[in-house]
């Protein structure tokens, strides 16, 4: 089991923000930037491109969904998506809300307590269960 398989079935905590029974978003342990969230398949695979089309293609409109909560709950310019994976083997879509392109700067990280994640959290949640 990845560890993001453990975070999707609740076996290592997270800050959920929106879940289905196919996907789960949670926010990032070491954010670029407020409300760094990140979406996964509850099944496991590893590269994104792995993935058939039809459950790359639901996995990418849930991942839509998402980044419209981020947005409602954080108003900004638009929500970047970035794919790397090179850290965690199991397939992720990064969404970080940016008003400028130095807003994804991967070798830089901003500290959020844990009760600001947990704020941050449910208010995405709360957005996208609105949507
Ligand atoms: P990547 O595989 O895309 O290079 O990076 C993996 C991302 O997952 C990193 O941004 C890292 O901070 C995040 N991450 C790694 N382990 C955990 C974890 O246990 N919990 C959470 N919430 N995020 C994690």
């Amino acid at each position: 089991m990845t560890i993001f398989s453990k975070i999707a079935a609740g076996e290592i905590p997270s800050y959920k923000c929106a879940e289905s029974d196919k996907f789960y978003a949670f926010l990032d342990i070491n954010p670029v930037g407020k409300a760094h969230t990140l979406v996964i398949p509850r099944r496991e695979v590893d590269y994104i491109f792995d993935m058939e089309d039809d459950e790359l293609a639901e996995f990418q409109v849930f991942a839509k969904k998402v980044a419209r909560a981020i947005r409602t709950a954080f108003p900004c310019r638009k929500v970047a998506q970035i794919v790397l994976g090179l850290e965690v083997d199991h397939a992720h879509i990064h969404l970080v809300p940016i008003n400028s392109e130095a807003d994804v700067d991967f070798h830089k990280h901003v500290k959020v307590s844990d009760d600001e994640q947990k704020e941050i959290a449910a208010k995405i949640l709360t957005a996208f269960q609105s949507l």
